[in-house]
Formats: C-alpha cells, structure tokens, sequence
C-alpha cells in the first residue's frame, strides 16, 4: 500500500464533499452556489445515494400534520426536482406552504386528519436531475470514487483535514480541499479523521422495485406509471423492528463481513420467495444497489438530539423539521449535532448527523438530510470566509443565509400542542 503522499494529485479545492447522496448533494450544490469551488466525490455511478441506488423514493411529511409546511429550503427545491419530470405529486390542497384554513375546516367538519405534505417519486430520474444540477452549478463530480484515506494535520489541539485518497479506476488519486463534509452516511471520512462515532444495528429490510400485471393494469387505467411498480422484499423488518426475524442479529452496517451477510442473505430469501409466485405475473426491475441500512455511523457530536428535544428551541439551529410519523411533533437541529469541536474544518450532513434513538431517524430521513447537507455546505463557506472552526463560525450570518435560502430555522409556538413543551422553556 502506497502512503499518502505518494499517491498522485489531482486537485485542490475549498470544498470536498464525500458521499453524494441527498446530503451530500445539498452541501456540494450549497457550497458552489456560493461561489466557491467543490469537489463531489461519490463511489456509485449515480448520485442520490438511499434514496435513489437504494430505492427508497418517498420523501416523508414535510409538514406538521396540521396543514402547515415546516421543512422549506433545499428540501423543498429536491422534492420539486424530483418530481418536475417524473411521477409523483404533492396534495394539491397545499398553497404556499398551507392547507387553507376552509380548507382544514372542510376535513375536520368530515372527522378526517387533513394529507400531509409528501410524494413518491421516480428514482432514476430524480437521480438524473441530481447530476444535472451539480453540473448546473459547476460541482466537480467524481463518480466511482471511493473514498479510503485521511491525511490530517495537528496542532495545538486542533486538527484539520488537508485531503483525502480515493481509489478510482484508474488508481488511488489525492484530492485536496481546505473544507470537508462527511455525507457518505456511514461516517468514513469522520472514522478515518478520528473523530468519535456511535453505530447502531439495523433490521432485515431488503426491497426491490416491481411490476406485477395487476400494478400494470392500474398504470394504464389510471395513465400514471408511478402505479406500476411497487416493492418486492426479502428482509421486510419496519424502521421499528417489527417482522425482523425472531434470532436474527442486527446488521452492523459498518462492517464488511455483516454488509456480506445482509446481502447474501436477503438475496437468497428474495429468490426463494420469487420461486413461490407466478413468473409470468411479475417481475423486479431493480435490487438495490446499496445495503438498506437505517443507521450504521454517525458523529459523536457537540450536541446528540435527544427526543425529549421535540419543542425545544435552539439558539444554533440550522433548521426546524417535523417527524414524519407523528403529527404536531416539531425539532430544531442545532449546528452542534454536525461538528466535533477540535476538528477544524470537518462537518458531516444527512444520517450521520447526531441523534440518539428515535431523534437519529427523525433526522436522517430525506428531508432533514437535505436541510443539513445545505447547512454544512454554508457552514463550510463561512468558515473559509471568516477564517475560523467550523464550530466558532458566526452563526447569526449562516442563518441569515439560511433563512434568505427559504430554510425556516425555527418553528412557531403557535404550532406546539398545548401542554407538550412544558420541560423546554429556554434556549440551549
Ligand atoms: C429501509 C429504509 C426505508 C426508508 N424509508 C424512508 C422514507 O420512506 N422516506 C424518507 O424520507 N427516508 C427514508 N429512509 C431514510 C433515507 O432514505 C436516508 O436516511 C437518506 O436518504 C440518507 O441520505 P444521506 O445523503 O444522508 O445518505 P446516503 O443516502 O446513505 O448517501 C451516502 C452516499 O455516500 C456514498 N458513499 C458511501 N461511502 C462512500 C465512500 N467511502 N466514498 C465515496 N462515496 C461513499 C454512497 O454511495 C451514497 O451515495 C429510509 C431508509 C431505509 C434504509
């Protein structure tokens, strides 16, 4: 193996973003948008990461349940995206980021719970428009790169990222950058550059996408082909834990031998599961082409969002979200759940932002992974133009970018179910 500073260079940026998923995307798009000049590494052949090669094409409620609309920003500009060419829609009764109020009262003279603000999309589209608009935006993308080596600098306690090494076709090559995101989702720049982690297991979920005849028919009654296909699973364990498997172990999504053991795994049971249904009938179209792993590495960051955080605001929130499962139930994500203090120009985005339990998913999922991929772009764009630590940059001017990029920073108490915030009265 050749040391780091025997592998050749081949560019020097101010922004290198590593895993071009949703988050990575978000920073990558960010960070050029304002005029700086970023590298986009990604080690599949097509960006979008869980919720393209993954399959996992819904964006989750970006609203409160209520009517409202909470995640904005570039979540908003991606799920439009995603959609602009390809299927999918999102309740027409949302105008301007509400269900007016007529509207609202409509469904509850009904007894009904008005729709949430979501879709599905196509895939492989929404992965298409990713690559256009990096382009767009004059990111320097790298597909097939995959990232494997650190080199960092110390001193006096602090410690900076100088570049990385990434093993392309053509070999390793050196990339170079004064500011890092780690959006590869199971923190490898982070692990490498020695930052603490946590891990957590994950269940036995595996899906296709599908077409049955049935599902056919519906497309071509209907003239929508986003009805054709469905899933076909193997693993089908929900984010909960429930179907996984009585003596099965988690996944340890971060280790080669238990990503080989979920894959063969779940290949095997898929095939056997095909055998017993009519091979005229159906077809999978597509296995995914990443492990379905929730969680698998995240930052030990300066702060872990706790779910006992729903309604607490932070004076250093880069975004305010919702939980896409239960109504009313409002969180900021505070600039401290993506840095590390005494590493200096290093933010992760996306599902290795810090949450513990069940906050980790209200914040991994698309739309919050979004809204930190933009956030650490910008952070990273402050940082360079200030001069300082990620982590000591002048939050005030990020949030004014923030919220002048459409990001609403904090939810109103309006919005907070009444006697649900009774712990949360100050700022932290
Ligand atoms: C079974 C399941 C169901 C889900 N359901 C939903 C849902 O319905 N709706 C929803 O909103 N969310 C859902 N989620 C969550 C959501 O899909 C993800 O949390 C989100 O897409 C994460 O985006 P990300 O950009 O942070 O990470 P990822 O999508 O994991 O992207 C990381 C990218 O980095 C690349 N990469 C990794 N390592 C390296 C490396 N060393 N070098 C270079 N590149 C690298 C990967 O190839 C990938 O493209 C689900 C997840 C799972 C697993």
């Amino acid at each position: 193996m050749r040391f780091v500073d025997e592998v050749p260079e081949r560019g020097q940026y101010d922004v290198l973003v590593a895993g071009g998923g949703v988050a990575g995307a978000a920073a990558a798009v960010a960070a050029a948008r304002a005029g700086k000049k970023v590298l986009l590494l990604e080690k599949a052949q097509k960006l979008g990461g869980l919720a393209t090669l993954g399959l996992i094409n819904l964006f989750v409620s970006m609203c409160n349940g209520r009517g409202k609309q909470i995640i904005f920003g570039m979540a908003e500009e991606f799920l439009r995206l995603s959609i602009a060419h390809g299927y999918g829609e999102v309740p027409k009764d949302f105008v301007n980021g509400r269900i007016p109020e007529e509207k609202l009262a409509s469904y509850a003279a009904a007894g009904q719970l008005p729709p949430r603000y979501l879709t599905r999309f196509s895939p492989e589209i929404f992965a298409l428009e990713l690559t256009a608009l990096c382009a767009k935006w004059g990111v320097d993308l790298r597909f097939d790169a995959l990232l494997t080596r650190v080199k960092m600098d110390e001193e006096a306690g602090q410690r900076t990222v100088r570049g990385v090494v990434v093993e392309e076709k053509s070999g390793p090559a050196y990339y170079g950058a004064k500011m890092f995101v780690d959006a590869t989702g199971d923190g490898d720049l982070l692990l490498r550059a020695g930052v603490p982690t946590a891990v957590r297991g994950n269940f036995h979920t595996y899906m296709g996408l599908s077409l049955t005849l049935e599902s056919c028919a519906r497309a071509a009654k209907t003239g929508n082909i986003g009805a054709a296909t469905g899933y076909f699973a193997a693993g089908e364990a929900t984010l909960y834990g429930e179907k996984h498997p009585a003596g099965l172990p988690l996944y340890d999504g971060t280790s080669a031998d238990e990503v080989n053991r979920y894959l063969l795994q779940n290949q095997l049971e898929m095939l056997e599961k095909l055998k017993q249904t009519d091979r005229l009938a159906r077809d999978v179209v597509t296995l995914p082409g990443m492990p379905q792993f929730r969680t698998t590495r995240r930052i030990e960051g300066d702060y872990v969002l706790q779910e006992s955080d729903a309604y607490r605001h932070f004076d250093d929130s880069v975004a305010a979200i919702c939980d896409f499962d239960r109504r009313d139930y409002l969180f900021e994500v505070p600039r401290r759940t993506l840095v590390r203090g005494g590493w200096a120009n290093l933010v992760t985005a996306g599902r290795s932002a810090a949450g513990e339990g069940y906050a980790w998913d209200v914040l991994r999922v698309i739309p919050p992974a979004i809204l930190t991929g933009q956030a650490a772009g910008l952070l990273c764009c402050k940082a360079l133009d200030e001069g300082r630590p990620v982590h000591q940059t002048d939050i005030r001017a990020l949030q004014r970018e923030l919220e002048r990029q459409n990001v609403l920073l904090h939810f109103d108490d309006a919005d907070v179910p009444r006697g649900s915030r009774d712990l949360h009265e100050h700022n932290d």
